[in-house]
């Protein structure tokens, strides 16, 4: 039987649910996939973190030269996470000849086209199941089920984080503040939250799932991002009452060689599959040109599910003689005769506050009017005082013709604020 020695650098909440799945289920796996897969080193920074994690003791380093000098090492596990020293080593470990298998989306998402050529030219893996939606097989499910698609549409609930605070702001009435002190108790978010609240983790998984979906770079920085910090507990009231829910939503669209990618707050009604998301569960919906509609819906992320994500690469990989690289071959910048989307459709929900007095709606819908957004539902709710708020559900318009009017609308002197823009699914 073959036997396959393997390397995990960073033994933190990821690298150690790997762990415990080589170990816990090394003979499982020996016996359904025909390979003997053992963990051979650990690198981490903290020797008495692994050794409490029941790791032998001659199996701790703390040296990457030791791990690129020892020719029994076939695989390597990267789950440190950040870009430095991570892409460093990751390099080192492909020029070594070792095949590589990483949960690191920031990293893949910045530096694919760099570490690619590396494995390539090496004859070795680069595989990161794991950096993209947790457990849920979302990679291997675009590389090696949708061949016969074109796959024209992607929509993600990619960031556990953010659902699970949406969730709470929609089923318990939290405000945002509360609902992310809650998710930061549970260690669903970092301490310091951006990444997940600001959108820049759903905008790298969309980068990495969009291209890999469309067969073109996708660089993240052609990605539109808006994160929820600015959803308050009034939004999710007015969602809940026009039939949506909110949902921090990736949308990946390709239409011959216009490509749109956006990660933004987005009313969801709330018969779509994806309103059905909740908490700290991710889903992705993908539409093939001859397979239709597909979900794939799961835990994305924690030890294990994400360590079962690893395993699957550490196993895919251990299986394999040759490896694959991407079809189109990832670049830094897109493809010149791709053109990204920045004047994308959707429907909008708005929301003013303006002086509650004869004309003013008037004068608001009729500079709607006049940009091309047409109304499909006004409601004006009391107010206090002179000022009311007023909410509008547009039918499908342009991004910019909206941002248009919107300007237009903030200069009225009778509206006090523009309060909320929410694109509609
Ligand atoms: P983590 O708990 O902080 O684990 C990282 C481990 O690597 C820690 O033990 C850390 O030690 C060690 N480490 C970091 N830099 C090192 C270095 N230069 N040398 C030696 N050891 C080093 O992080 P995690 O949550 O497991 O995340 C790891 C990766 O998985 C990230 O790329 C993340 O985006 C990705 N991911 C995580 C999840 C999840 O649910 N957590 C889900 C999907 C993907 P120190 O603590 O001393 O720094």
């Amino acid at each position: 039987m073959k036997r396959v020695n393997v390397a995990i650098m960073g033994l933190g909440v990821v690298g150690g649910g790997t762990y415990d799945i080589l170990t816990g289920n090394h003979d499982h796996i020996k016996r359904t996939q025909g390979v003997d897969i053992r963990v051979k080193k650990v690198l981490d920074r903290d020797r008495e973190r692994v050794l409490g994690r029941g790791v032998p003791e001659s199996a701790f380093t703390d040296s990457i030269d030791e791990l690129a000098a020892d020719k029994d090492i076939d695989i390597v596990v990267e789950t440190m996470g950040g870009v430095e020293p991570a892409k460093t080593f990751i390099i080192r470990m492909l020029q070594s000849g070792k095949s590589v298998v990483t949960a690191n989306k920031e990293l893949i998402s910045k530096y694919w086209y760099a570490l690619e050529p590396v494995a390539k030219a090496n004859g070795v893996g680069l595989y990161f199941e794991a950096s993209c939606v947790g457990g849920v097989p979302i990679i291997r499910t675009l590389t090696e089920s949708m061949q016969a698609n074109r796959v024209c549409e992607l929509y993600g609930i990619i960031n556990g984080t953010t659902n699970y605070i949406l969730t709470k702001m929609t089923e318990d009435g939290s405000s945002y503040e509360a609902a992310l002190r809650e998710a930061q108790q549970l260690g669903y978010a970092e301490f310091n939250p951006t990444a997940d609240v600001d959108g820049f983790d759903a905008m790298y998984k969309l980068s990495i799932l969009s291209s890999l979906a469309f067969h073109t770079t996708v660089p993240y920085g052609n990605i539109y991002r808006e994160g929820i910090t600015r959803i308050t507990a009034e939004d999710i009231k007015s969602a809940r009452d026009l039939g949506y829910v909110i949902k921090l939503l990736a949308i990946g669209r390709r239409e011959n060689d216009r490509v749109e990618a956006r990660v933004h707050p987005t009313f969801v009604p709330v018969d779509h599959p994806l309103a059905g998301v909740r908490g700290s569960f991710n889903a992705v919906w993908l539409t093939g040109d001859y397979v239709d509609d597909i979900m794939l819906y799961g835990r994305g992320a924690g030890a294990r599910p994400t360590g079962s994500a690893i395993v699957s690469d550490v196993v895919f990989c251990a299986k394999r003689k040759t490896h694959e690289y991407t079809d189109f071959g990832i670049a830094e910048k897109a493809d010149s005769h791709i053109e990204f989307a920045t004047d994308f459709s959707s429907k909008y929900y708005l929301a003013v506050t303006a002086c509650d007095r004869a004309g003013v709606l008037a004068a608001v819908t009729k500079i709607l009017g006049e940009c091309g957004v047409s109304i499909r539902n006004i409601l004006q709710k009391g107010g206090e005082g002179e000022y009311a708020p007023v909410t509008f559900l547009t039918h499908t318009a342009k991004e910019k013709s909206v941002m248009t009017a919107l300007e237009k609308i903030d200069k009225l002197e009778s509206v006090r604020s523009i309060d909320s823009c929410i694109r509609c699914l």
